[in-house]
């Protein structure tokens, strides 16, 4: 048996740890972080390695949502961080899989905004921790042809987000805490970290050796291995 399956349908899974210092000291791998409310949490490891825009916009993470999707950020975003090869942690794979669902119920496509799905923690928008810097949270002022203005809007999709799965969480409509403002519907899933199987975690927080450490996590499904080649990416 042959494998037929391209490269560059495997992702590169890194741990954050093994990159140079200032990646590290963007990204910040396990350091812990306090919410609005004052509670701790840590931050992500683990995370997929974009080489280059190609890729960024060929890896689809669902069948709807491309990577490229979860990393659109402006000037906010630390300018390293906007250079290749990008990172943005596992746990996006499962942000994919809860917006794919979301679409399902909607019947017509989510469109994810600028700085709307994972901000690093050195993104000007990250002043506190918030899922969208562990990549399980998505901002959307589009659905369809329809820009979400408004409260009936807002809270007929926030209703709908909820009901798909108890591990959704909105933010109501009127919000004010932070930065957030009141025209768009996010989407969270909390603060979810994903290690890839493929990683083995019998390590120590700091670079043990001089090779570097990394996995390719398989991508399993036929549309992955196939590419998107018979669907058309959302617009
Ligand atoms: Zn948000």
């Amino acid at each position: 048996m042959s494998d037929p399956q391209p490269a560059h349908h495997s992702i590169k899974v890194v741990d954050a740890f093994d990159l140079d210092d200032e990646l590290r000291s963007l990204l910040k791998p396990g350091e812990m972080m306090r919410d609005a409310q004052g509670r701790r949490h840590r931050l992500p490891r683990y995370f997929y390695e974009i080489p280059d825009h190609e890729a960024a916009v060929s890896i689809r993470l669902s069948p709807h949502f491309g990577l490229n999707e979860f990393v659109l950020v402006d000037l906010k975003e630390a300018p390293r961080l906007q250079q290749f090869p990008r990172y943005v942690p596992c746990a996006v794979r499962v942000l994919a899989f809860y917006l794919e669902q979301f679409r399902r119920d909607i019947g017509a496509s989510v469109h994810i905004a600028v700085n709307g799905a994972y901000r690093s923690p050195s993104h000007k928008l990250s002043q506190t921790a918030t899922p969208h810097m562990w990549a399980t949270a998505a901002d959307v002022y589009r659905i369809g042809t329809t820009i979400l203005r408004g409260k009936e809007s807002i809270e007929k999709y926030n209703g709908i987000a909820e009901d798909l799965s108890d591990d959704i969480h909105v933010l109501p409509y009127g919000h004010v805490t932070g930065l957030n403002a009141d025209d768009h519907v996010h989407i969270d899933l909390g603060y979810i970290t994903v290690i890839p199987r493929e990683i083995s975690e019998d390590r120590m927080e700091v670079p043990q050796e001089n090779r570097p450490r990394f996995a390719f996590e398989e991508r399993r499904r036929r549309e992955r291995r196939n590419g998107a080649a018979n669907e058309e990416p959302e617009k």
